[in-house]
Parts: C-alpha cells; sequence; structure tokens
C-alpha cells in the first residue's frame, strides 16, 4: 500500500487511522494521489509539448502538495517554453 503522509509508516489498506501518529489517513492518501496525478498529467502534456497546460498541471500539484519532483516539473515546463530567467527564479524560490 501506501506511507502514512505525515510520518511515512507503512499502512494497511484498510488503516484509517496511522498508528503511529494518529492522523486520519483516507484524506489524506486521496490529496497525495490526486498530487501524483498532476505530476503524471504535466509530464505527458511536456511530451506533448503543451508547455503552459503542462506548468499549470505541475502548479496544481503543488498546490495540493509540496513536492521536489512537481517543483522541477514546473521548471522544466518554463525552460521549455524558453522562460529561462523565470525557470531560475522559480528553482531560487523552493525552500
Ligand atoms: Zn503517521
Amino acid at each position: 500500500m501506501s506511507d502514512c503522509p505525515v510520518c511515512r509508516r507503512a499502512l494497511e489498506a484498510s488503516d484509517a487511522v496511522c498508528s503511529r501518529c494518529g492522523v486520519e489517513v483516507k484524506n489524506l492518501l486521496a490529496l497525495e494521489r490526486a498530487a501524483r496525478r498532476l505530476i503524471l498529467s504535466g509530464i505527458e502534456l511536456l511530451r506533448q509539448r503543451r508547455f503552459a497546460e503542462a506548468r499549470a498541471a505541475f502548479m496544481r500539484s503543488l498546490a495540493l502538495r509540496r513536492s521536489e519532483k512537481a517543483a522541477r516539473g514546473a521548471a522544466v515546463a518554463l525552460l521549455c517554453a524558453g522562460s529561462f530567467a523565470e525557470a531560475l527564479r522559480s528553482r531560487q524560490k523552493m525552500p
């Protein structure tokens, strides 16, 4: 299955609550899945050279869940569209 989005403990499919940190996992896991789907969709849009839509998908993923993959994807979409300075700035803003 997957890991707890908060403490990363391995979860069983039937777990509604994480046995380590006590967080209710269902909605958090749904958010993580949505964020992952948006990253996959961003990658597919990059392949199709639809850079603005790809960046939008990565940014929506970032809004759901901060991740290096989505941040990198958003920067790649900017680079592919020729916005080098903006891509560089977006990477420098990352924590
Ligand atoms: Zn946990």
